[in-house]
């Protein structure tokens, strides 16, 4: 597999982030979506936090905003403009108030929750109550005086309103931190203006508002209308703000718009209401949002929890959960559908897109793969499709490793399925079994899972199963379960007798045990073996469709081909609708818990015993809830040495420290 190293991936991921953060602070204009962006710094984070001697102080995760642009005075802040730690989800906010509490221990504490503007931060500075200078975040410690252009702002106040009980912030210095955005209501106006003169539409509200604001001629910037919306308030003793309800209360006092839907609440379970409460309004919202800020609301504290890198402890960003994410394509595999077509699906490193964990996306056919262009190796920007299916929408071209090759799918083909003959017909896209029809894949299917080895369906031959399949009477192999006597006395092979034997029989199996069931699947390279052993592993069929591709390996005998093979199966829509099938027609397989004195060990047989089989012996651990494992690997207990042990074999069960005995000392083991 083609897989960069961790210092080569970061180096990779660095400079395309650096590219990216420019195009967005700078040029304001991001040639990719934020959800990609977030996904990617987000990858970078968690390699800087897995090898930390890689960390540099140039890295993008230590700084905020990027370079500023020439033409601007650069002016320093009063205190630096931070940026917020992002958080996805309950745990997230649930670890970051324990981290509050150690540091500080038994103290309460309550949160301020506001939406979040999605704009760029401004801070507008007023001297004994007149607006004397406005200012970008920058690089969070120097930004650009945009002064004038600020002043085009017809809701930023050039002086301060004068309201009962706040007339002290009129005296000496106040500064208003906030969000200057483009409400989407102007945006799509200017939009329609342009495309009227027949100009290009303006991409988004964020980049535009960044865009105007950063225009050295201040009439272009009064003929696209913005909007300011304060969140911060700072004086030059700041216990003369001591919540940040109380500096919202006074921005609005002082004459300056700030979100209504700001709030403080006491409980972790509030905060996460307004979460909910927000995700299901925030549509309707009259700016592009992408999530909340959470803080404490007390400022004593905030400041006391301090800073760690370039954001504040005692805040996070909500984010909601993007409809994009970022992942490295792991592999390619191909999946045998029910009618026989060769799906190729890519499996991924585990990403969270749209809130669901995703580890595979069917790409459909080899046509696909070759437009996208999608590479082993590759970093796939991955979306849901309908909310529900992931899908691969392109490929992070720079972060391509040099010996990725384009996908031959042919030779896939040939090398998944050696014994296969495959064909495309006319002008069908994709590859197909050849010869296959989606009968004799199902008649093939349905046969395997009543033959002997797993649900072991008297009386549900070839015969048979050629007659219900030729009939129409079943479509999928879940079908069996709801043919009736009636159904098949329209059939010449059945009688009555015949009828309600079959029938009968089929119901029995009904419940069938885990491992039975997980075999008469058919999942290709999973063999009897491997079947007892997931059903001992995952102990249902939900836990086994939901486990990720490194616990599969961990499976003893589940290598890498096997566990994609089972993965690549359980992302085919068609099983997913049989398994969901097969519930709805009241199957329940059942996995019952191994007892005996074998159990939590494990044995590999070697050589040939005296007094049996190596099979036998493989029956009588299981039936006393041991393990029996084909080689040596590193949890095994026991070697039973039936003859010579090789030297090699003997060299591995000492290195994993696995003992080795006699079949006599094994038979008094069994009992
Ligand atoms: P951040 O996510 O760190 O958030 C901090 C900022 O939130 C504050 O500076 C403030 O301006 C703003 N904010 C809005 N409403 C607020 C409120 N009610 N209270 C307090 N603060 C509020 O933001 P960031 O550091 O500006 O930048 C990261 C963002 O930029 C990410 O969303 C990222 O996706 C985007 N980005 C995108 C690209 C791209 O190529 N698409 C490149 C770089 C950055």
């Amino acid at each position: 597999m083609t897989q960069s190293q961790p210092d080569q991936r970061i180096k990779e991921l660095r400079a395309l982030i650096d590219k990216y953060s420019y195009e967005y602070h700078v040029n304001d204009s991001p040639s990719v979506d934020d959800a990609v962006y977030d996904s990617l710094f987000g990858e970078l984070k968690q390699l800087e936090a897995q090898y930390p001697e890689l960390v540099a102080s140039d890295s993008p995760t230590q700084r905020v905003g990027n370079e500023l642009k020439d033409g601007f005075q650069k002016v320093a802040h009063s205190s630096r403009m931070l940026s917020l730690n992002d958080v996805f989800d309950r745990e997230a906010v649930e670890s970051w108030v324990t981290r509050m509490d150690k540091l500080l221990p038994g103290r309460t504490h309550e949160f301020f929750v506001d939406v979040k503007m999605d704009g760029l931060a401004c801070a507008v500075i007023y001297q004994d109550g007149v607006l004397v200078q406005a200012v970008t975040r920058g690089d969070s410690y120097v930004g650009e005086d945009v002064t004038n252009n600020v002043r085009t702002i017809k809701n930023i106040p050039l002086r301060l309103h004068a309201a009962d009980g706040y007339e002290s912030f009129l005296q000496g210095r106040t500064e208003i931190r906030g969000e200057i955005v483009m409400l989407k209501k102007d945006f799509n106006a200017l939009n329609e203006k342009r495309k009227a003169a027949g100009d290009p539409a303006f991409a988004n509200p964020r980049n535009l508002a960044a865009g105007t604001i950063r225009q050295l001629d201040p009439k272009l910037v009064a003929a696209r209308p913005l909007h300011f919306r304060a969140y911060d308030l700072l004086r030059d003793d700041p216990d003369e703000i001591p919540t940040s309800m109380f500096a919202y209360e006074t921005v609005s006092a002082l004459g300056l718009t700030r979100n209504i839907e700001a709030a403080v609440y006491k409980r972790l379970s509030d905060v996460m209401k307004f979460v909910d409460y927000i995700g299901e309004v925030r549509g309707n919202l009259p700016f592009n949002t992408d999530g909340l800020v959470i803080k404490v609301n007390n400022r004593a504290q905030y400041r006391e929890l301090g800073i760690v890198g370039k954001q504040p402890r005692a805040a996070v960003a909500y984010k909601y959960a993007a409809e994009q994410a970022t992942t490295i394509v792991k592999d390619i595999v191909i999946s045998i559908g029910r009618t026989g077509a060769a799906t190729p699906v890519a499996v991924f490193d585990p990403v969270v897109v749209a809130g669901t964990t995703v580890q595979h996306a069917s790409l459909h056919n080899a046509d696909e793969i070759e437009r996208k262009d999608i590479r082993i190796g590759d970093t796939a920007v991955i979306f849901k499709a309908g909310d529900i299916i992931p899908q691969v929408e392109s490929v992070v071209k720079e972060l391509r490793p040099a010996d990725a090759k384009p996908f031959d799918y042919l030779a896939a083909l040939k090398q998944q399925y050696p014994e296969l003959e495959f064909e495309r017909t006319g002008k069908d896209v994709v590859y197909r079994v050849k010869g296959a029809s989606s009968d004799l894949m199902l008649k093939r299917s349905i046969e395997y899972y009543a033959s002997k080895g797993a649900l072991d369906i008297d009386t549900l031959g070839e015969k048979n199963v050629v007659a219900l399949v030729d009939a129409g009477l079943v479509k999928d192999t879940a079908d069996i379960y709801t043919l009736t006597v009636s159904d098949l006395l329209k059939l010449d092979r059945f009688a009555d007798i015949s009828a309600k034997k079959l029938v009968n029989a089929i119901s029995e199996k009904k419940n069938p045990p885990l491992e039975k069931f997980i075999l008469g699947l058919g999942i290709r390279h999973v063999g009897a073996q491997t079947a007892i052993d997931l059903a001992n592993t995952f102990e249902s069929v939900e836990k086994l469709q939901r486990t990720r591709i490194e616990q599969l390996e961990d499976v003893d005998g589940v290598g890498k081909v096997v566990a994609e093979s089972i993965v690549a199966w359980f992302s085919d829509p068609d099983n997913i609708a049989l398994i969901e099938k097969f519930n709805k027609v009241g199957v329940r397989p059942f996995y019952k818990k191994k007892s005996g004195k074998l159990v939590g060990q494990r044995f590999v047989v070697t050589g040939s015993l005296e007094s049996m089989s190596r099979d036998q012996a493989a029956d009588k651990i299981r039936a006393l809830g041991g393990v029996f494992q084909t080689s040596v690997a590193k949890d095994t207990t026991y070697l039973v040495a039936g003859g010579k042990v090789g030297a090699s074999k003997l060299k591995k069960a000492e290195s994993y420290g696995t003992k080795i005995i006699t079949e006599q000392e094994f038979k008094q083991l069994l009992g």
